[in-house]
């Protein structure tokens, strides 16, 4: 079969992969002049296998005020939203009750942790070099709550194979000592063994030439305008370089998908962002999250990946002012893990499509012949080796 997969970012080419693997003919259209110029590109690099977390949950209520009012460092929202950021919003609220966040962490569980699996057998296969390395994490928590909260939901991911642990922060210093050089008091940890790290555009390039070897084609520098169809079933896809002939699409377009087809659970983006600097006086091994500002620090390679922030309904957002309060944060917090004086800092920002529920849509779309894998918001780069898997079964 001959599909065309939209969109050429970590979710495209994994899914190309399956495809790909499976015998099918794959063509992949793409916008810019190369793979991962998306949410790809600079992300935090981390495979998150264990500690996956959607974001819509209770605990999130009780901080909405300060969130609408931009008082939040972490998450903002820009209002006034738009007729689709409302409709959003709407689905979003539905997903913070326990119950919803009970489900939606399980089936984020269980993607993630089959991801792992799927990404050595890939590893084994290709040989791929992307500064991998099986890191762990250590997710630090501020306030005894939150902790404790974390700590009830351990039991449910246990069960299915996810080995995180709840720890005391003194724990954690012996087994990360960077962890206390933080400016920080926190009140516990949760260390996730499994976890992993790695380039993700190091690994879109170097699957990038597989797929080439192996015969998919790229269409880089071309912009899908809209798709057409015959009696609600598609018969191919209008393009500014001209029309092409398809009855099977894979929509990949990361935060862009619903401007190209509606997707059954909405998809906005959530801009984040990230910078790379060289290393700084004290090392650390581990890759380490700060939960309550939702800010990571990753070692890939050589440099120091820090990552951050999640801005939503952006149509006013200075992205050189949050870039600043990420520095000013990072370094406040941790000076001595990163060199934060470099002649020029490293930065970048991109738009992470997230649903409401932070559960990707794998599947069809209500027009026939049309599938979406998109809407992976906070843990694409982890979550693509399952869902691309799962979407090359329909085929
Ligand atoms: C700051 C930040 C940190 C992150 N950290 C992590 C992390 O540590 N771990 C993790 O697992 N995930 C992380 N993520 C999330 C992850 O990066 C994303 O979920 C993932 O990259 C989404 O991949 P994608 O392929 O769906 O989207 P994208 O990479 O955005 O790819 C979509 C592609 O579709 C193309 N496209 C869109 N519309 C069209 C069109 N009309 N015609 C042609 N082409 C089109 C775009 O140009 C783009 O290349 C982070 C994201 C950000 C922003």
């Amino acid at each position: 079969m001959h599909i065309h997969i939209i969109g050429a970012g970590v979710v495209g080419l994994t899914t190309a992969y399956y495809l790909c693997k499976k015998g099918h003919k794959v063509t992949i259209i793409e916008k810019e002049h190369d793979v991962a110029c998306g949410a790809s590109f600079a992300n935090g690099g981390q495979l998150s296998y264990c500690f996956s977390d959607p974001l819509g949950k209770p605990s999130l209520l009780p901080k909405l005020l300060n969130i609408v009012l931009n008082r939040d460092l972490g998450i903002r929202f820009n209002l006034p939203p738009n007729h689709n950021s409302l409709k959003w919003l709407k689905h979003f609220a539905a997903n913070c009750t326990r119950k919803k966040h009970n489900q939606n962490q399980l089936q984020l569980a269980e993607l993630s942790l089959s991801s792992m699996s799927l990404l050595k057998e890939m590893k084994d296969h290709l040989n791929l070099k992307f500064d991998h390395q099986r890191s762990s994490k250590i997710a630090l928590f501020e306030k005894e709550k939150d902790f404790k909260n974390e700590i009830k939901y351990l039991k449910l991911k246990q069960n299915l194979g996810n080995d995180n642990r709840a720890m005391s922060i003194e724990e954690a210093i012996s087994l990360e000592p960077a962890i206390g050089t933080l400016n920080n008091r926190y009140a516990g940890a949760i260390f996730s063994e499994s976890d992993e790290a790695g380039d993700t555009l190091l690994f879109c390039r170097g699957l990038k030439d597989w797929l080439i070897e192996n015969g998919t084609n790229f269409h880089f520098k071309t912009y899908v305008k809209g798709l057409k169809n015959n009696n609600s079933k598609v018969v191919g896809l209008t393009t500014d370089e001209g029309f092409i002939e398809t009855e099977k699409i894979i929509v990949c377009g990361g935060s862009s998908t619903e401007n190209i087809v509606e997707s059954p659970s909405p998809i906005t983006p959530a801009r984040g962002y990230s910078l790379t600097l060289p290393r700084g006086k004290v090392s650390f091994d581990m890759s380490l999250t700060l939960s309550d500002q939702k800010v990571l620090f990753t070692k890939l390679g050589k440099k120091i990946r820090i990552t951050g922030f999640a801005d939503f309904f952006r149509n006013n957002t200075n992205d050189h002012k949050r870039i600043q309060e990420l520095i000013e944060l990072a370094q406040r917090v941790a000076p001595d893990l990163a060199d934060y004086n470099p002649v020029k800092i490293d930065s970048w920002s991109g738009d992470r499509p997230l649903t409401p529920s932070s559960i990707p849509f794998i599947g069809p779309s209500n027009l026939e012949g049309v599938y979406i894998n998109s809407g992976h918001g906070f843990y694409g780069w982890t979550l693509s080796f399952a869902s691309g898997k799962i979407i090359s079964n329909y085929f």
